[in-house]
């Protein structure tokens, strides 16, 4: 049996992950599950695995999963402090590092001493502390998988090529639900319509992302710390219709497309059984759609924040935290309905120019306390505004 923990088990890509292990329960064992706030899923989960530990971080939400299991001989914990007593010994095989947002990169970096395997969907972790995880994943010879669709096919493309033999790298974008809205409407968007993805159905941090065209943003960075690559060797092409993934240029002159549904199992899966080990039941993908292969440049003007990647260094530093913090802190505020779906990109733009946040454009990330200390500070600042 295979032994598994998922951060983040009751979100999007963490459900997907549950959906795939319900049907083959018999060849794997969860030995931990984590969650927020949505108890009721977690709970869920707990019973139809027998999961014998759990960490649900809310402390309301914890204190009434204590209440409902407590004849259950199930330990419960309240924050990720207790990851070494719960994982000590275990031996796990594979992670699924599944928690939204910035706070997604501690119990990352943590967890890759247990684990065999790290499959890594949380985007903000890769962005913020890659060169920390590098440094995790080598010393605990912990093997690294990336979930995200594009980098997952990236990936599946080059495995067995050493990534200097690349020379571009595609990143595809659906455009999300504005790549063709009347610019004149943009003030005007509803957190309703923001949601409304034409293609994926994802979470909420992502899919606001997805509207401004920050996710995008944040795959390039992505992808260039993965695959090493330099920032000009990463383009972006919209591509309304989400089934090619990830399309490869060597210096060989090959160029390898990835294609499949438009389906995170597909990625999730195949980062579980990496070698062929199951099959999988999904959509058959219509070959005939591959007909009208349709690749278009990305409209700066509508999607403003890609601007962000050409200011960026190709040297790991802070500011990539200051990005994602400033950029988590601006899509809380539009969920709470505090700010326009607008000042997302436009206050995104004008705090990343602040002279206060550039310079750490020159500082390469040491520990994590340094990086957690900024995301505070940035979030205080941004809090502290009027915006
Ligand atoms: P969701 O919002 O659907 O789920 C997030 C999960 O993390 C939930 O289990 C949630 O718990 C938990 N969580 C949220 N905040 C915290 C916190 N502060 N502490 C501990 N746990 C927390 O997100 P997604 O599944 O959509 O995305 C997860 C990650 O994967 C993100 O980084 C995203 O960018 C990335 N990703 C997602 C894709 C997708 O298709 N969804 C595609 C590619 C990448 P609770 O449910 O209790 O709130
Ligand atoms: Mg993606």
């Amino acid at each position: 049996m295979k032994k598994i923990v998922i951060l983040g088990s009751t979100g999007s890509i963490g459900i997907s992950l549950i959906n795939i292990l319900k049907k083959n329960k018999r060849q794997f064992k969860i030995e931990l599950l984590t969650a927020n706030k949505n108890y009721k899923k977690l709970i869920k989960q707990i019973k139809f695995f027998n999961v014998k530990n759990v960490i649900i971080t809310d402390k309301k939400s914890f204190l009434i999963t204590k209440e409902i299991l407590k004849n259950k001989n199930i330990n419960i914990y309240n924050d990720f402090n207790s990851l070494s007593k719960i994982l000590k010994n275990k031996n796990i095989d594979y992670t699924m590092s599944a928690i939204s947002g910035f706070d997604g990169l501690e119990p990352t970096l943590n967890i890759i001493r247990f684990t065999k395997i790290i499959a890594i969907a949380n985007k903000e972790s890769i962005i913020c502390g890659w060169c920390l995880i590098k440094k995790q994943l080598n010393k605990f010879n912990t093997k690294f998988m990336p979930i995200d669709s594009e980098h997952f096919s990236i990936y599946a493309l080059i495995d067995d090529i050493k990534s200097n033999n690349l020379e571009k790298v595609y990143i595809t974008a659906s455009g999300g639900p504005f790549r063709k809205y009347p610019l004149k409407f943009f003030k005007n968007i509803t957190l309703k319509k923001a949601l409304n993805h034409p293609n994926w159905s994802m979470g909420k941090k992502i899919s606001i992302d997805s509207a401004t065209m920050m996710n995008k943003v944040f795959e390039v960075i992505e992808a260039k710390k993965i695959f090493n690559l330099k920032y000009n060797q990463l383009e972006i092409l919209i591509h309304s219709q989400s089934y090619l993934h990830a399309m490869v240029k060597f210096k060989n002159g090959l160029t390898k497309l990835l294609i499949h549904d438009t389906n995170m199992t597909i990625p999730i899966f195949n980062s579980l059984y990496p070698k062929f080990e199951n099959n999988i039941i999904s959509k058959k993908l219509e070959i005939k759609k591959l007909n009208t292969l349709d690749l278009q440049e990305i409209s700066q003007k509508r999607f403003p924040v890609i601007s962000i990647i050409k200011k960026l260094k190709d040297t790991d530093s802070l500011f990539e935290t200051v990005i994602v913090v400033a950029n988590d802190c601006l899509v809380n505020l539009f969920i709470q309905k505090k700010i326009k779906f607008i000042d997302i990109s436009n206050n995104l733009l004008k705090i990343l120019n602040r002279k206060e946040f550039i310079k750490y454009k020159l500082i390469k990330p040491k520990n994590i306390d340094e990086i957690n200390k900024l995301s505070n500070y940035v979030s205080l600042k941004i809090n502290s505004m009027s915006i």
